[in-house]
């Protein structure tokens, strides 16, 4: 269990002042374009023993031609499909199963949408652990293709995560297997984190205006504000912060209903389906520390539907030559909606995630080309 007695989730905690003495940003000049890069704020003992599939730093980049359309000029995208597995939860799975490894553990057990089994499946491959994955009947093909090829122990639950969650605690109670559920080990947000982190750096160690995020878990958005909290302690950041946008669809928006009521915490979103599926989460358990991050940061929170998200998947597409994920994608809707109102200044610097590729999703893609015969010309 790496849960506190309360049963709220744990959060790594560094001694700050002693890093903000030694760190140096000139150092990372010599280290490797990954998120080791970061060795300082880790919780890693022994770098030398890392599990790594190439963690590359993704590229930040401007979405010239839509920013100009959206009348936010300063619109950039972060490209998390250019990670393992092609999703920012290489990054969790990086850390969390190196720490894993760390800890002598043979078989960890996690509830998924599916991405994070297809990360957690690759590493533990790597590092040698058993993975025992539950997800969702319904999560995308390829997710259960990669976990079955990886070697994980893989099973589908007629339900969402939510069940996936239960089976899995189940298990755990029964098995006294290591959970690796989201936020039910602190390792994992370490590894988000750097997503934050990285971006940072890549800005000349200063924050955009605006952070749009997918948000599902929400580990994403409480892992950047997280390592904002630790750059501005250790010296690297001066006090201002980004407004931090939570996105997520109508079929599931269970963190914006929060917002928009100035709650602190989340209810169960009943029957939850969007073609997102990496944000279908109904409950998170770390919804607070979402909603904190939105409310301290002056963000908000925005559902956009299936329609908008795939519309501007293919603009993505068609005008950027991006192929995102829809969880990405809905990121663009979330913009464009939050330029229109105004919430989304002109002179705003505004920067998207997108959390993985979308090579994962050709189901969610509709393409019908003709056939040719090979005697046909064609048209011209
Ligand atoms: C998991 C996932 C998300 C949601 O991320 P959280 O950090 O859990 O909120 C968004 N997009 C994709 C593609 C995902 O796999």
């Amino acid at each position: 269990m790496h849960l506190c007695e309360c049963g709220s989730p744990l959060l790594v905690r560094y001694d700050l002042q002693q890093v903000k003495a030694s760190f140096q940003r000139e150092a990372l000049q010599s280290r490797s374009h990954s998120l080791w890069r970061y060795e300082e704020l880790l919780p890693i003992d022994d770098p030398e023993g890392v599990v790594s599939l190439g963690e590359n730093m993704t590229p930040l980049l401007a979405l010239e031609k839509l920013g100009q359309e959206l009348g936010v000029p300063r619109l950039f995208l972060k490209d998390e499909g250019a990670l393992p597995t092609g999703t920012f939860k290489a990054r969790g799975a990086a850390i969390g199963v190196s720490r894993a490894k760390e800890l002598g553990v043979s078989i960890l057990v996690m509830p998924t949408n599916g991405n994070a089994g297809g990360a957690w499946a690759a590493y533990c491959a790597a590092a040698g652990i058993q993975a025992v994955i539950v997800m969702p009947e319904s999560a995308p093909v390829m997710n259960w293709k990669e976990c079955t090829l990886a070697g994980a122990s893989l099973y589908l639950v007629n339900g969402l995560i939510s069940d996936a969650g239960k089976i899995v605690a189940r298990a755990i109670s029964e098995y006294g297997w290591y959970d690796a559920s989201t936020l039910k080990e602190p390792y994992r947000i370490e590894g988000k984190k750097t997503m934050g982190l990285e971006l940072i750096e890549q800005l000349g160690w200063r924050v955009p205006d605006v952070i749009l995020y997918p948000t599902g878990g929400g580990v994403g958005i409480i892992g950047i504000y997280k390592v904002i909290k630790e750059l501005q302690e250790i010296g690297q950041l001066d006090g201002r912060l980004p407004r931090m946008v939570a996105v997520q669809s109508t079929g599931c928006a269970p963190i914006v209903k929060a917002w928009e009521q100035g709650k602190s915490e989340s209810e169960f979103w009943e029957n939850a389906h969007t073609a997102a599926f990496g944000i279908t989460v109904p409950k998170a358990l770390g919804d607070f520390l979402v909603l904190e991050a939105i409310y301290e940061t002056e963000g908000c929170a925005i559902a956009v539907d299936d329609k908008e998200i795939l519309e501007a998947q293919r603009q993505l597409a068609s005008r950027q030559g991006l192929l995102v994920c829809p969880e990405g994608a809905a990121t663009l809707c979330a913009a464009a909606r939050l330029a229109q109102t105004g919430w989304i200044k002109k002179e705003d610097e505004v920067v998207l995630f997108n959390t993985g590729t979308g090579l994962k999703y050709p189901e969610t893609v509709e393409a019908n080309p003709e056939v040719l015969e090979p005697e046909d010309s064609l048209p011209g």
